[in-house]
């Protein structure tokens, strides 16, 4: 599987720390839980085999003051060791039977059994020993040798009292065994459970094997699961939450750098384009300057030789560096200033014949054919008359440049006309060296000039009046010379 966006890589790993936290917290849980169980089961093994070692230790109790009443039931006091033994089965109800054995009282019942007596036999003096019996299931028999080698004493006791009741909780059981065998099982559904506790009674000649049972229980309730559930995607949420807001603090700190930066990238292009701006400036002024310095100067001496001839020259000069200054500064200013075109409905043919009448006298001089059939039909636009002349004198003049270069025979420059739904396209085509990729990536930057004297101010300025106008100056690359291409807007009849 392929986790690709950031996003479901982010669910994914959410998911997987949600599924760990649970399992976790379960766990843990479930550690806890069994530690409990543990020390509670161990609580009460140590309880059982308490309860069971002083109800062994009464036995035998029993049955030394039962031995010492034991001699009186041949004389005279017959009744004496039946008087005890009753009260003993009557305050001590697992204990079944009390019975002496001896030649002239044989036993009966479970006493009489042959095994009693071959178990007895052996026994020295006041010895005891212990034996399942046979004829009652559940209950052993304790023996012990009174005097004379054919005397016993014999006490059936039932083994599944030899523990209080309610000391074992409900799914728990006991199982007892004596010399190997059975004497208390546990009910069928504990038979194949988990032993969690086991002891021998040692001493008191009752040597029974105890085993305590359980019946296994899951140690996770739905309630822990669902906590762990609750709280694992409660952590995990609130976990995601704080990540997503850190993040957003982050991107909203690296849009707020991102702002600085751009901010001080601004003011530095600013301050660059200042500089220049200046650097333009002076450059281009520096030539109508030096020359009105050297015509002046030369004004001078031809008004000091008494030449008015010479006087007048200078000074015509003098005017015509000037106005050449003048064009310059003019042109800064449009180029800089932010002031609105005030376009107006006009007939696009009659101002491109309008600007052209300035324009065919240099055309004519250089040599170069300046084309422009007026079209029959008025083109309406909506244009600044003074921008657009303007826009048109650049381009034309930069064709001039451009043409009488190169020596292009039958240089030309084609002005062309033609519309489509919501606009005029005024073409200016000339055929000379056209313009290479690299210049015409930059032509409108402004102070961007391949001419020595340029001042690369011209098609930026063109291109900020035509956007002004709402329309837009384009370059087309064409396969000869250089194109370039004036969007107009067309003005509908209901622009009167
Ligand atoms: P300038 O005329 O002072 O160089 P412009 O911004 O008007 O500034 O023109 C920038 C440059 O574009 C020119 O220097 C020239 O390299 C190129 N250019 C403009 N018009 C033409 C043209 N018709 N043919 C060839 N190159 C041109």
């Amino acid at each position: 599987m392929r986790i690709t966006s950031p996003d479901s890589r982010r669910r994914w790993l959410l998911a997987l720390a949600w599924a760990l936290l649970c399992a976790l917290m379960l766990a843990l849980q479930w550690w806890q839980a069994h530690a409990q169980q543990q020390r509670e089961q161990f609580q009460l093994t140590q309880i059982v085999q308490r309860q069971m070692l002083e109800k062994v230790a009464q036995h035998k109790a029993h049955l030394t003051a039962l031995t010492a009443v034991a001699p009186l039931q041949a004389t005279e006091e017959s009744s004496a060791l039946s008087r005890v033994a009753q009260s003993i089965k009557t305050i001590y109800p697992r204990i079944q039977e009390i019975q002496l054995v001896t030649p002239a009282t044989p036993a009966t019942g479970s006493c009489l059994v042959p095994a009693v007596a071959q178990a007895a036999a052996p026994l020295q003096a006041r010895a005891s020993t212990s034996l399942p019996d046979e004829q009652h299931a559940g209950d052993y028999l304790f023996i012990k040798k009174v005097a004379s080698p054919s005397d016993w004493l014999c006490v059936r006791i039932h083994s599944a009292q030899l523990l209080d009741e309610q000391t074992l909780p409900a799914n728990s059981g006991l199982r007892i065994r004596l010399n190997g065998h059975a004497l208390l099982e546990p009910p069928p559904p504990l038979r194949q459970v988990r032993v969690f506790g086991q002891f021998t009674l040692a001493g008191y000649d009752q040597p029974l094997e105890v085993q305590l049972l359980t019946r296994p229980h899951n140690l996770l309730s739905w309630s822990m699961v669902l906590i762990s559930v609750l709280l694992s995607t409660l952590l995990v949420g609130t976990a995601n939450l704080i990540w997503k807001s850190r993040q957003q603090a982050r991107r909203h700190q690296q849009r707020a750098q991102l702002l600085a930066n751009e901010a001080q990238l601004a003011h530095a292009s600013r301050v660059n384009g200042m500089g220049e701006m200046a650097s333009g400036i002076a450059h281009e002024l520096a030539q109508p300057v030096t020359a009105l310095l050297s015509q002046s100067q030369a004004a001078l001496r031809a008004h000091e030789l008494g030449k008015p001839e010479l006087l007048t020259t200078a000074l015509q000069a003098n005017v015509r560096e000037a106005r050449r200054a003048g064009a310059i500064l003019e042109r800064m200013r449009g180029y800089i200033s932010n002031a609105p075109s005030q376009p107006q409905r006009l007939d696009l043919p009659q101002a491109v014949n309008q600007a052209l009448l300035l324009l065919d006298g240099p055309a004519r001089q250089a040599g170069i054919a300046l084309r422009w059939q007026t079209p029959v039909q008025p083109c309406w636009v909506w244009a600044d008359p003074v921008s657009l002349e303007q826009v048109l004198n650049n381009l034309v003049r930069n064709a001039l440049d451009a043409l009488s270069h190169a020596a292009t025979p039958d240089a030309n420059i084609e002005i062309t006309l033609r519309t489509d739904a919501k606009q005029a396209l005024l073409t200016v085509q000339d055929n000379g060296p056209g313009v290479d990729a690299a210049t015409a990536q930059r032509m409108f930057e402004p102070f961007f000039t391949t001419k020595t004297d340029g001042m690369g101010l011209g098609l930026p300025l063109c291109a900020t009046l035509m956007e002004r106008m709402g329309g837009n100056l384009e370059y087309v690359h064409s396969p000869r010379g250089a194109c370039f291409v004036m969007h107009l807007p067309l003005a509908s009849d209901d622009d009167f």
